[in-house]
């Protein structure tokens, strides 16, 4: 038995069965933006990593100062528990998430922080301290959540109860999920109008307003969709969403656990709007994509009513709470962010996904060709053949994960001129050898 007969036969993989018929590549080593697979024949691939792992290798593969980073701390020690305990990674970290988060005059700060060990925990604590604080505040009665159609927040519950409740996992839970009210999709950035606008913030108003008395929080992810369907929007919905969460008495709940740190081309998404929400989510690339740790951080008020509560003390606490190994790798991490070159390297990544996937359009099969930072994406008319497309971009040297009728991209951030340009042009020959077959080969990728 190879390794992938070893995995099939034992493991379950992200929203797979069992024993997927399924290709599966073994990942011998990793650098730079680079991934050496060996797939279930045992032939070797030498692929860039389009995907950065899911939107966290933003600084590649074995980086040195992340490396250094881990192996001081493990030096020093890799776990304590973070009940009456605490230690310099965690501190540090907060102070960093603190000094970077989003702000703007005359609006308090976000200057509380919990550490979570996932987005998913992450957006859990959100929606706690949101229920938290509304019974605290005197409205008991506030449990419920406005969330946005087509959006993604993770897969516990809670998280799972504010994904989008069609394309998310609600059919599968009917007796577990539901209770919480939707908004409809913000209008698409490339077509919107401030008319558009405008009347998707009245009705997001409208909706507020029907359900205030129950409802505790708005949540989204700001200006990109991502797991719902890589879906770019006009920053000023941020900003409604800001309105009416204050004139309705709702906390205003960002999930930047995709946008976070610079991908979308500002440090946080909600920073393209001047928009500073009450919570804000954060996870993925915070360590670089070398361990698993998410964040909430909080305004100095939600802190303290939630605190001052009947409960006196805001209801989570996870075994590996503020794990030191993985504050001190996401500390080295925002250390290369604060650095600022991020700036450029999005702007050159982006310009470059730009005219890369330019000749896409001309396919036939392809609905619509958008990036948004340091994001590109490929919409077909019809569902991607996940298998094919995947196999196919492999040949061409580029690691790609498309769902749905998309295949996408968010290079790591140390991606050369170079880089970009092999996966945009492995994305855009796969899809042509794969959804145009009976049409003309396309240009010169085929
Ligand atoms: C990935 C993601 C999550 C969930 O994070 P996990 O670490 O996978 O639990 C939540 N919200 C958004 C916007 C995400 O992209």
């Amino acid at each position: 038995m190879n390794l992938i007969q070893q995995d099939r036969a034992r493991l379950w993989h992200p929203y797979a069965a069992a024993s997927p018929d399924l290709p599966l590549w073994e990942v011998e080593a990793a650098d730079g933006v680079r991934l050496r697979l060996r797939d279930q024949d045992g032939i070797r691939h030498d692929v860039v990593d389009a995907m950065s792992s899911w939107w966290s290798v933003i600084h590649g593969y074995r980086n040195p100062v992340l490396d250094a980073a881990a192996k001081r701390q493990l030096e020093s020690f890799s776990h304590v528990m973070f009940g009456g305990l605490t230690h310099a990674p965690a501190v540090e970290l907060a102070e960093r998430l603190v000094d970077l988060a989003p702000s703007a005059p005359g609006r308090p700060g976000l200057e509380r922080v919990f550490l979570a060990d996932s987005g998913s925990v992450a957006v859990e604590v959100a929606l706690k301290l949101a229920v938290q604080f509304q019974t605290a505040s005197g409205h008991p009665q506030r449990q419920r959540f406005l969330s946005i159609r087509g959006g993604y927040h993770g897969d516990t519950f809670a998280a799972m109860g504010v994904c989008d409740p069609v394309d998310g996992m609600h059919s599968a839970f009917p007796g577990l999920l539901g209770g919480n009210v939707f908004a409809p999709r913000p209008p698409a950035a490339s077509s919107a109008t401030p008319e558009i606008v405008q009347a998707w913030a009245a009705e997001l108003g409208d909706i507020a307003a029907e359900h205030s008395g129950e409802l505790a929080a708005i949540i989204a992810e700001p200006v990109l969709q991502g797991a719902g369907g890589m879906h770019a929007y006009p920053a000023e919905c941020l900003t409604a969403m800001r309105e009416v969460a204050d004139a309705h008495g709702l906390l205003l709940i960002f999930d930047e656990i995709a946008t976070g740190f610079g991908r979308t081309g500002e440090l946080f998404a909600a920073d393209h709007g001047g928009v500073v929400p009450d919570i804000m989510c954060v996870g993925k690339a915070l360590t670089g994509g070398y361990l698993t740790l998410a964040a909430v951080l909080c305004t100095g008020d939600v802190a303290e009513t939630v605190s001052n509560g009947e409960a006196g003390a805001l209801l989570h606490g996870p075994t590996f709470m503020g794990n030191p190994l993985a504050c001190a790798v996401a500390n080295a991490s925002l250390g290369i962010i604060g650095d600022g070159g991020w700036r450029a390297d999005v702007a050159r990544i982006g310009a470059g996904l730009v005219s890369g996937l330019a000749p896409a359009l001309d396919l036939e099969a392809v609905r619509e060709v958008r990036t948004i930072g340091a994001v590109g994406v490929i919409e077909l008319h019809d569902a991607v053949d996940v298998t094919a497309v995947t196999t196919a971009a492999i040949r061409h040297g580029v690691w790609v994960r498309p769902f749905r009728n998309l295949v996408y991209t968010m290079p790591p951030y140390v991606s050369t001129a170079a880089d970009v340009e092999q996966i945009t042009a492995g994305m855009t020959a796969a899809v042509a050898e794969v959804h145009e077959r009976d049409r003309a080969p396309f240009g010169a990728a085929v």
